[in-house]
């Protein structure tokens, strides 16, 4: 399948383009670089620099390469940016992405699958989390993926686009070519080992007051290549609908420092901080549905081998993307 990539310069975006390349299909990234790097784009990749703000660009894209299929990761992801500038977030997450759905409309493009969040859930009552629980978010970030997850809805039955919106837990991990550079940093295991790599003088625990066996949140942590493994499950079926993507298991956030200081063998010093507005004490996924229904298979329920994966990665590209 032919299959274009909005978003596909970003950590999930190349580890998934890459999955499709090493399966035998055929990967368009359209990625406008603004947080993507053009070095995580496949070199087996075409590759369209554009923005989907521009409706015109992703227009020409799609009439030049007609792919069958479109994976859409191209998103902002900062929780605590979105509760400081939410018009940023349904600016782009929301009003650019009608570009991309307009753009596959008339294109007879067959189906999409959408990078979708945990976060449309809010703060969830049922652990774990299926996805018949309500979807509540509590910051602009989940409400404009959750708005996108309805948009589609429409497309599905005004046009006939098929879609299918993916809800990650905590994406981890890397591939052994494509991994995470976020600039700023600000999810939990890259934090971490910025500071086991002394590139941050500590790192800060949000929260150590929680309801949890030690005090800090707990989280489900998916490898990115299950998740790679789970967009192209999607892809190739007709389901229509959303799935969890989560290991089912849960770790705090003091064990995950404690798997990285051993698989690092690096001291580092934790501060105890407050805790960060709007984070749920614990999430961990319920995905029997991707499992019996997509028939996705993660290979990863090993927090090490996840943990190792990503500092395998940041040993050999100690400056991440940048030369
Ligand atoms: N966290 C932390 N210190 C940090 C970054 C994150 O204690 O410097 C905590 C955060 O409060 C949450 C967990 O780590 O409980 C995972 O946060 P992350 O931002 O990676 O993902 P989220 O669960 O918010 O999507």
């Amino acid at each position: 399948m032919k299959v274009l990539v909005a978003g596909g310069a970003g950590f999930i975006g190349s580890c998934t383009s890459e999955y499709l390349l090493d399966n035998g299909h055929e990967v368009v990234v359209f990625d406008s670089l603004v947080k993507g790097h053009r070095d995580a784009v496949d070199p087996r990749a075409d590759f369209v620099q554009g923005d989907l703000g521009d409706a015109l660009a992703i227009e020409r894209a799609m009439v030049a390469h007609r792919p069958e299929g479109i994976i859409h990761f191209a998103a902002f992801i900062e929780v605590g940016e979105s509760m400081v500038d939410p018009g940023k977030y349904f600016r782009n997450n929301v009003a650019c992405g009608l570009n991309l759905l307009e753009a596959a409309a008339h294109n007879d493009v067959r189906k999409i699958v959408f990078s979708s969040t945990a976060a449309v859930y809010g703060m969830p009552k049922t652990i774990p989390i299926s996805e018949r629980e309500p979807t509540i978010p509590v910051n602009p970030y989940g409400e404009s993926k959750l708005m996108f997850e309805r948009i589609l809805r429409w497309y599905h039955e005004i046009h006939g686009l098929q879609y299918t919106a993916l809800r990650y837990f905590n994406a981890a991990g890397c591939s052994p070519n494509f991994g995470e550079d976020h600039n700023p940093e600000s999810h939990l295991i890259p934090i971490i080992m910025q500071a086991a790599e002394g590139k941050r003088e500590s790192i800060k625990i949000f929260g150590t007051d929680y309801p949890t066996p030690d005090g800090t949140c707990i989280r489900d942590y998916v490898h990115v290549l299950d998740l790679a493994q789970a967009h192209l499950l999607a892809l190739e079926s007709h389901e229509v609908g959303a799935f969890n993507l989560g290991s089912g298991a849960g770790h705090s956030v003091r064990s995950i420092i404690d798997t990285v200081r051993e698989i690092s063998g690096q001291e580092f010093r934790v501060d105890e901080a407050a805790r960060r507005s709007g984070d749920p004490p614990r999430l961990i996924s319920d995905s029997a549905a991707a499992r019996a229904t997509l028939g996705w298979k993660p290979k990863f329920d090993d927090i090490h081998e996840i943990v190792e994966s990503a500092w395998r990665w940041r040993c050999d590209h100690p400056k991440g993307y940048a030369r």
